[in-house]
């Protein structure tokens, strides 16, 4: 294909142009640059709450939206993290509790 900024030739699966260093969205409009932007604070916390969506974004915008995509697998492994954590944390609760239940 051809790079839409300078016209030259690149590969046909590069993501940005060798020549000119733009981006090759060559399917999408420019509304598709922003789209593989940040991740919103409201997915980034989707994500950090529910890993199993921050996965399948992942798993959906790795090929169109690369950084979003990293950005979105990147919050869903600190959420499944902190989901063990928390986890841990209220297993060691329930045990404390119970202990203390034991008592009476
Ligand atoms: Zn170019």
């Amino acid at each position: 294909m051809f790079c839409k900024n300078c016209g030259k030739e690149i590969d046909d699966n590069a993501i940005i142009c060798i020549h000119c260093g733009v981006s090759t969205n060559l399917n999408r409009s420019g509304a598709a640059m922003y789209e593989d932007g940040e991740l919103g604070c409201l997915l980034g916390g989707l994500c950090f709450i529910a890993p199993i969506a921050g996965l399948i974004l992942y798993l959906v915008w790795k090929d169109t939206m690369p950084h979003k995509a990293k950005q979105a697998g990147k919050w869903a492994l600190i959420g499944f993290v902190a989901n063990i954590l928390f986890s841990i944390i209220y297993f060691v609760g329930m045990l404390g509790a119970s202990d203390l239940f034991s008592y009476y």
